[in-house]
């Protein structure tokens, strides 16, 4: 049997499973997110496969998540793995370690070892939701309970709308994708994802416009604040949205200039989607202090 590190990215609509030898991905698999049973079950099909027995286990999963105990809590869009002891239920099931963290930290831990390594950055997810991950230093910035980073829930209008965590006018209520939509909904009075109101601005529509731009100045001041905050090296997106880059990219950009006194840089993962994957294979390297 050769040895792997199992890695597992729940996502709130996709569930990536991989395996890695020797810092390589090789296998994965993907599947509409469900529960448990479906990811010991993709985990188990790879190392079979690969005639391979797992010394690590990482997951990363959408916040909240209790660290310490290894349990994910109540996350409404996973409905699926509410109060699921991962780490207990995979160390059982797997007979090795297990490592549970917040998703975009665990992406931005795939970008300090694979991506870009940058030794300082803030890693940004822009998807469905807005998440983050910080690496000061070459180290991960976790703060006391392992919640640090969560950039989606900076007010930037205090007077904006409300969001899932209570508060009003976070970066995550305005300019995610959700955001977007439910921005859609309320304008045109149907239901658009997000990918059709960025195409509808692309094609000119001046109410998807008004939307997006709200969306990337949003996500501009952001960047700019963190920016100031952090003196990164680059700040690193991720996300399904960044598909859209060579569109939204440049009013990102002119918004973050307005609020940093020096242009911040911003890159891409070279990851894409498997981001968190590639992160979930090295949590072991990085979350001792909470296992
Ligand atoms: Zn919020």
């Amino acid at each position: 049997m050769r040895k792997a590190i199992g890695a597992v990215d729940i996502g709130g609509t996709r569930t990536r499973v991989g395996i890695f030898r020797d810092g390589r991905l090789v296998a994965r698999t993907s599947f509409a997110t469900k529960g448990l049973p479906e990811v010991v079950e993709a985990l188990r099909r790879l190392l079979v496969r690969g005639k391979a027995e797992p010394v690590a286990i990482g997951v990363g999963a959408p916040a909240p998540l209790d660290m310490r105990r290894g349990v994910i809590l109540n996350c409404p869009n996973l409905p699926h793995w509410n109060g699921v002891a991962v780490v207990e239920e995979l160390s059982r099931e797997f007979g090795c370690e297990v490592y549970l963290a917040n998703d975009a930290t665990t992406a931005a831990i795939g970008e300090l070892e694979f991506g870009h390594r940058a030794r300082d950055f803030v890693y940004i997810t822009w998807s469905t939701g807005i998440g983050g991950g910080i690496v000061s230093g070459g180290r991960v910035v976790w703060g006391m309970e392992g919640q640090a980073g969560e950039v989606g829930h900076m007010v930037i209008h205090p007077q904006g709308p409300h969001c899932r965590c209570g508060k009003r006018g976070c970066l995550e209520a305005i300019a995610s994708g959700t955001g977007i939509a439910r921005a859609a909904r309320e304008l045109f009075a149907r239901r658009l994802t997000a990918a059709t109101v960025v195409g509808r601005a692309r094609d000119g529509d001046p109410t998807a416009r008004r939307i997006v731009a709200r969306a990337c100045e949003a996500m501009g001041q952001g960047i700019g604040i963190l920016w100031e905050i952090f003196e990164p090296e680059m700040i690193v997106l991720g996300g399904g949205l960044t598909r859209s880059w060579d569109y939204l990219g440049p009013m990102v950009l002119s918004a973050a200039r307005e609020f940093a006194r020096t242009p911040p840089r911003v890159e891409l993962t070279p990851l894409g989607d498997d981001v968190g994957l590639y992160g979930a294979s090295a949590l072991h390297r990085h979350i001792e202090y909470f296992a």
